[in-house]
């Protein structure tokens, strides 16, 4: 039978054509398969195309061109607005495609398009080695790395398009090319931030950095700090050593460990640490020895960890299946102004989970030029998410409205444009060109010279230059 847009010869031709499986409505898995990260999002697509190789992204790529049905593409799943999954599209699922392969003397990773940040963790660790990418292991390489990627390890190491060396690319009329620094290097320049919208990379290779065991710290105050803490932050991160990343965080304590349990459940605001310098020494302390000097903290711990402990030590708490909604923009200050809306918002998390987190985009990220990626921001201190998160359904709307009224207040103190993957679902195309600033014609252009009839679109668009 024929389902949305594909018919069923059709159907069966690409059956025929693949090794991984093509779900439609009528197979048992459908609904697995098409479940995002985020339940807010609940898309009914064609069929899914679980690709087990480049031949396999090929075939399916010909497929919607021939038939002329929608395509999306899926990494991880874990866009916030669902950008993978599209109503009647055929979805080309890469989340089959997770192998790396270390090459620990060269000090290189290839990443399968569709690998999650823990699978290049766990590649990595055993050689002592590390990419900088996000802050939850379950989240997708592909999404992340396209949008730019910054985590733990931003300020010594800078954001993971800066350790993308080189990204295997099928392209809308079904052309495999490898772009690197000499070889198509506009396109390289475009997939450094500049999202989906030039293929599909099946292959990312990223340059390693040695990254073994991590400093990890939290420090936390009673969210009626707020302002203290804030004022304080503001001074204390930039100048802080590149070896000290720390993003600020509005937040309720979990109910586990490490925290003690006459704190669970209150509002907080904090700071977690990852600390890349000498463990063997006091220097971590040294560091770290400011951080009472706002306020004393209602709790403050510091311990070595092995580096994908950390990267995995929040996906617990929140796993696949919960209602997300998220907005974003840039810092280059926290004025005094922003900091009263912090303070607003953080007395009024609507429920245990929501936040919001100041991610620093300094340190290493502020040593490549402006021009040398399509990251526009490399002025940016903070990298600012406001998510409202909630297990229940039925408090959608609240967790929703929360964070658009605290992005709405707090954007007038932003520089204008938010990171790429921190758009919000339903926000307008204008965000996509202030995220881009100057950029925005330079990426139009690659665009037009790779995807000139826009076929891939379910992404946070950049139209094709016409002309
Ligand atoms: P998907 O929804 O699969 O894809 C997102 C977009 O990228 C789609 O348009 C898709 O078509 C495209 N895409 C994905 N893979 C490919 C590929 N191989 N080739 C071509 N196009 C592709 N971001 C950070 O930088 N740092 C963080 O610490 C961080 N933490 C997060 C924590 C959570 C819990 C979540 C949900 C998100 C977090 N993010 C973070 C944001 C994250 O980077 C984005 O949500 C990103 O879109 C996830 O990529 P994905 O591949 O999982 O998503």
């Amino acid at each position: 039978p024929a389902m949305g847009g594909i018919n069923g010869t059709a159907l069966e031709g690409l059956r025929e054509g693949l090794r991984g499986p093509v779900i439609t409505a009528h197979d048992p898995g459908y609904d697995e398969v098409r479940a995002l990260y985020n339940a807010m999002i609940d898309r009914r697509p064609a069929a899914i195309a679980q690709c087990v190789d480049v031949a396999d992204v090929r075939t399916v790529i010909a497929a919607a061109r021939d038939t002329g049905v929608e395509l999306a593409v899926r990494g991880g799943g874990h866009s916030g607005p669902g950008l993978c999954m599209v109503d009647d599209a055929l979805v080309l699922d890469l989340s089959t495609m997770r192998g790396v392969r270390v090459d620990p003397a060269a000090m290189t990773a290839q990443v399968a398009g569709g690998a999650q940040l823990g699978d290049l963790d766990h590649a990595t660790h055993t050689f002592g080695l590390a990419v900088p990418t996000g802050i939850i292991s379950m989240t997708g390489v592909g999404g992340l790395t396209l949008g730019g990627g910054h985590g733990h390890l931003t300020r010594r190491y800078g954001l993971t398009i800066d350790s993308l060396a080189s990204a295997d690319v099928v392209l809308a009329d079904g052309t495999f090319l490898t772009a690197t620094e000499d070889e198509h290097p506009d396109l390289l320049w475009a997939l450094r931030g500049g999202g989906g919208n030039f293929g599909v990379v099946t292959s990312f290779t990223f340059r390693l950095h040695p990254v073994d065991t991590v400093g990890v710290a939290a420090t936390v105050w009673p969210v009626d700090r707020t302002p203290e803490v804030l004022r304080w932050y503001r001074e204390f991160l930039p100048a802080a050593p590149q070896d000290l990343n720390g993003f600020f965080t509005l937040f309720t304590i979990p109910p586990g460990p490490p925290f003690p349990e006459s704190i669970h459940g209150q509002k907080m605001c904090g700071v977690i640490w990852c600390y890349t310098g000498d463990l063997t020494d006091d220097s971590m302390e040294r560091a770290l020895a400011p951080v009472t000097e706002p306020a004393p903290p209602a709790f403050h711990f510091a311990t070595p960890m092995p580096y994908p402990a950390l990267q995995g030590m929040f996906d617990e708490l929140i796993p696949k299946g919960y209602q997300w909604y998220w907005r974003g923009d840039f810092f280059d200050a926290v004025s005094d102004a922003a900091i009263d809306v912090h303070h607003k918002y953080g007395e009024n998390l609507p429920s245990d989970l929501s936040l919001m987190h100041l991610y620093p985009v300094d340190g290493a990220a502020h040593q490549v030029g402006t021009e040398d990626t399509a990251w526009a921001y490399r002025d940016a201190v903070w990298s600012a998410v406001i998510a409202g998160v909630d297990p229940d359904p039925a408090n959608a709307e609240a967790i929703k409205q929360w964070s658009v009224d605290y992005w709405t207040d707090l954007h007038p103190y932003s520089m204008g444009g938010s990171y790429i993957n921190f758009i919000g679902e339903g926000e307008s195309t204008d965000r996509v060109r202030a995220t881009y600033r100057g950029h925005y014609d330079r990426l139009a252009a690659v665009k037009h010279t790779y995807d000139p009839d826009n076929f891939f679109h379910a992404n946070q668009n950049i139209p094709p230059a016409t002309g």
